[in-house]
């Protein structure tokens, strides 16, 4: 039996429409909106459509979005004291700085300026405390891991006493992933187990899960023999095989694979991600996600 899609357009819709709604609703009791601050460093062209899509994305829910581009020589201490005035900024809720920043400027310690309670990326260390004590302390869970749990609760994938398999130990994804699916509480409340490029023997580990969230960076990475079947498989992985000339555009547009045989595994899952449109639309939608409960914490009401 085919696997049911779980497709991350149609959830991002559903939750886009819910936050404008929150949104508005906010505006009139309240008289606010939440501000989010895009800082742009330098011309990359991926960033550059990727700042965009945010962009585009603030203004459809009714957030202040404010786009604050530097040219690429803009030093370490000046954008340092960009941050510091965004944090002291009342109106502004999400601070943003658009990675990768160029080579003589230290990420780090920019992320790391970042007030904690702006930081709707959720990649300070704060926060990263935070996901890891779990319930009420958590302020903002990292967008990507935190769009996957939204996956599989909406799709209805029962995680409570599940065996959870995670592919992958990075830090925006494989780790805090799998420290989400642990915690106590709805939507997690998992046996989870983490598997990375010393696992002795992935497929095994594959094999028993009943949700498999597959996060390497490794087309074809996992076979279809390793699904467990009725399993959910979520594909987090984005990697370009190839291109092709789009039917709409005309233009020359990459061909992206996830790290599942997907046509193979979808006869055996129960349910499943495609690539594109899986969990890739819903970064940015838990971004806006994440600003709005910013400004609802300093409200009061979240
Ligand atoms: P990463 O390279 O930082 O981490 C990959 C992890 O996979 C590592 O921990 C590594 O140990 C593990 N791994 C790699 N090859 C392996 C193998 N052969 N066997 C077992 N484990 C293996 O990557 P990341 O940032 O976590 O991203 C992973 C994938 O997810 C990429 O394809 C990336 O493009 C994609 N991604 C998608 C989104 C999105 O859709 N919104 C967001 C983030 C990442």
């Amino acid at each position: 039996m085919a696997a049911k899609l779980i497709k991350g357009t149609e959830i991002r819709e559903q939750i886009l429409e819910e936050i404008t709604a929150e949104v508005a609703e906010i505006k009139e009791k309240h008289g606010v909106v939440p501000g989010l601050v895009t800082i742009l460093v330098g011309e990359n062209p991926a960033s550059i459509s990727y700042v965009t899509l945010k962009i585009k994305t603030a203004h459809r829910v009714g957030f202040n979005e404010i786009q604050d581009s530097q040219s690429e020589d803009l030093s370490e201490e000046a954008l340092l004291g960009l941050i510091d005035k965004y944090n002291n900024d009342d109106a502004i809720n999400g601070i943003l700085v658009q990675l990768p920043l160029p080579k003589h400027i230290d990420d780090k310690k920019v992320l790391n300026a970042i007030d904690p309670d702006k930081d709707v990326d959720g990649f300070h260390p704060v926060n990263v405390g935070r996901l890891m004590i779990g319930g009420d302390e958590v302020k903002f869970p990292p967008c990507t891991p935190a769009g996957i749990q939204e996956m599989i609760v909406r799709a209805g994938v029962e995680t409570s006493g599940a065996e959870v398999v995670v592919v992958g130990r990075s830090n925006i994804v494989g780790k805090p992933i799998a420290n989400m699916m642990l915690q106590k509480g709805p939507g997690a409340n998992s046996t989870v187990t983490i598997v990375h490029t010393r696992t002795q023997d992935l497929a095994a580990h594959c094999k028993r899960a009943d949700i498999l969230i597959v996060a390497a960076g490794v087309p074809g990475l996992v076979k279809p023999e390793w699904i467990k079947p009725g399993s959910c498989v979520i594909d987090v992985g984005v990697n370009r095989v190839g291109e092709k000339i789009s039917e709409k555009t005309g233009k020359k547009i990459a061909i992206l694979s996830g790290d599942v045989d997907f046509d193979a595994a979808k006869e055996i899952a129960g349910y499943i991600t495609p690539v594109p449109g899986g969990v890739g639309p819903m970064t940015i939608t838990m971004l806006m996600k994440n600003t709005l409960k910013s400004l609802k914490f300093k409200l009061g009401i979240a």
